[in-house]
């Protein structure tokens, strides 16, 4: 494999810019990526995206949340998401582990706005309309590229070591946004990457094709449905009669008889009874999928010439369908970081350090109420049957309104369950400390 300096004035995309003329290098072309590289470009910032796959590919996490529409409206997504074919998403349901489902919460019911519809994905193609509308911006793709390594000098980050069709090249950059999804691309070479102590559950998923599906404005709900010692099921309507479905849970529960997928997977369908109802009528049309290491942050949010976003900073458990939103929040506001930093010309962590502690701020909202959830104490009944002034407060939270005031909310939690201490991960490097690559 050759590495060298001749990839940096290869001519990209067909326009003839060199890489070397880039302002943000952005490693990956998810959800995060995308809004990263749309606003740049939108900006006027010369973008690259380097993204490994050629789209449309796979991805898990179809359901958004009601305040995708906001970073989604800013980047001019909505009225493409309006002309596709993705199921309206006007609720979440909860089924017991008996499988009595509780009365949705609509979102319409609490929040009297355009964005109390959100929507279902398809995840290949929404991501690719993401990119193409960041392409249509300005910005740059480079398709089947893999990053290989960061490329660090005197303790800074200059950009990256691609590897496409064969040949290994370095581009640099003033910036690099490390977007590259789950497990981190630079948290995993820096070593900053922190599991969320109790948030390690293991998930196995699928589709089905002809399943049943709820009528009317519950046709796209966000179904949860319990299991005992609280796993539970995921059931998202897609398109063309298709459901994700998907059961997240402890390890020591679904290895409970043995590790194999299928007799896990044909066992637990069978437990909670709306699950099985529902699934009856259809046929599973996709294998099996499996993750494992669930929740983790990243021990900072950046490094001098460098920026984490999306699942690279931080994953969170989807009970919540959270992912996607902080993927936007965040590919929004560290472009935003970015294009200051760049006008600036100081790209340096400590630019950095609000993006991380606002990005922190509104993650932490989510996981306590993520921690609550798994707790054998806690139930949404109860704690309304308790505090039913609550109730908008919960469904601010539900919805992604991260900026909300949840002080009162997670006083009355603690009553039911363990409320977690913030994380102290995502800030920055202290001043001066250079970045050193520990594999
Ligand atoms: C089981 C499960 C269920 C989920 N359900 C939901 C849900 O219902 N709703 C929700 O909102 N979220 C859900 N999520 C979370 C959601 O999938 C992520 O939060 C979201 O995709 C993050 O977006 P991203 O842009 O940060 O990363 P990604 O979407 O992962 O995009 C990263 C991109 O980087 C590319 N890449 C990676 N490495 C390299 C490399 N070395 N070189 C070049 N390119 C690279 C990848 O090909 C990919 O295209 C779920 C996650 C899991 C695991």
């Amino acid at each position: 494999m050759r590495e060298n300096e001749t990839g940096v004035a290869r001519p990209l995309g067909g326009n003839g810019l060199p890489a070397g003329d880039l302002d943000a290098l952005i490693l990956g072309g998810g959800p995060a990526g995308s809004t990263a590289a749309a606003i740049l470009a939108e900006k006027g910032r010369r973008v690259l995206v380097v993204e490994r796959e050629h789209f449309p590919r796979y991805k898990v996490g179809e359901s958004l949340l009601p305040y995708c529409y906001f970073p989604l409206q800013r980047i001019g997504m909505i009225e493409k998401l309006r002309a596709s074919s993705f199921v309206k998403k006007y609720s979440v349901q909860f089924a017991s582990v008996s499988g009595r489902v509780s009365s949705p919460f609509y979102f319409f019911q609490h929040f009297d706005h355009d964005a109390a519809q959100t929507w279902q994905v398809v995840r290949s193609e929404f991501d690719r309309l993401m990119l193409d509308n960041a392409l249509e911006k300005g910005a740059r793709a480079l398709m089947g590229a893999t990053a290989k390594r960061l490329l660090l000098e005197d303790g800074r980050c200059e950009g990256l070591v691609v590897e496409k069709d064969g040949e290994r090249f370095p581009i640099r950059a003033p910036v690099t946004i490390d977007c590259g999804g789950r497990h981190g691309f630079a948290g995993t070479q820096m070593g900053w990457i922190r599991p969320d102590p109790h948030l390690n559950k293991v998930s196995i998923w699928t589709y089905y094709r002809g399943a049943k599906r709820d009528q009317g404005y519950d046709e796209g709900a966000t179904t949860v449905a319990y299991l005992p010692g609280k796993g539970w099921f995921w059931y998202i309507p897609l398109p063309d009669d298709v459901v994700s479905v998907g059961v997240v849970a402890e390890r020591g529960y679904l290895h409970r008889e043995g590790k194999d997928l299928e007799a896990i997977w044909n066992r637990e369908i069978r437990v909670n009874p709306w699950i099985a109802e529902h699934l009856a009528p259809g046929r599973r049309c996709e294998p099996l999928r499996v993750t494992a290491e669930y929740s983790y942050r990243s021990r900072y949010c950046a490094g001098d010439g460098l920026v984490l976003a999306g699942d690279a900073f931080t994953f969170l458990d989807p009970v919540f369908s959270s992912g996607v939103l902080l993927a936007l929040l965040s590919g929004e506001r560290c472009a935003h970081a970015v294009d200051a930093a760049l006008g600036a010309g100081d790209v340096r962590a400590a630019r950095f350090a609000e993006y991380g502690e606002e990005l922190c701020r509104g993650v932490e909202a989510m996981r306590k109420l993520v921690y609550a959830f798994y707790e054998e104490t806690f139930s949404f009944g109860k704690l309304l049957r308790s505090h039913p002034d609550l109730r908008g407060d919960l469904t601010d939270c539900l919805i992604g309104n991260l900026s909300h005031d949840f002080r009162p909310l997670f006083k009355a939690v603690d009553e039911f369950a363990r409320v977690p201490e913030p994380l102290q991960y995502g800030g920055v490097p202290a001043s001066g400390e250079p970045l050193r690559a520990t594999r």
